[in-house]
């Protein structure tokens, strides 16, 4: 399954496994890194071509109670909505950095 076929954008980023601009694909996978009184959380995309991974950031050093529980757990379970949400999330790809087409 191919989540670009789910949101409908392409995302592209320059990869740092093929030294130029790939599309990547939503691996429908987080990264929480719960660290005492902050938490980050990232969603991991991966370069079409090489599968390097490129780390989206969700939350960064926020207060575990900043974050809704619910969404927490969809973090940790790695729920693919919640990832393809954050898929069709302009304002969060814009962020990150991420070139749209
Ligand atoms: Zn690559």
């Amino acid at each position: 399954m191919y989540p670009t076929e789910s949101t409908g954008i392409r995302v592209y980023h320059r990869c740092g496994g093929c030294g130029k601009k790939q599309e990547f694909i939503n691996s429908g996978k987080f990264r929480v890194n719960a660290n005492g009184k902050s938490v980050d959380v990232w969603l991991i995309y991966r370069c079409k071509k090489c599968k390097h991974s490129w780390n989206l950031t969700v939350y960064e050093r926020t207060k575990p109670c900043k974050i809704p529980a619910d969404l927490f757990e969809a973090f940790e379970a790695n729920d693919m909505e919640t990832a393809f949400e954050y898929g069709r999330n302009i304002d969060f790809l814009k962020k990150n950095n991420a070139e749209l087409k």
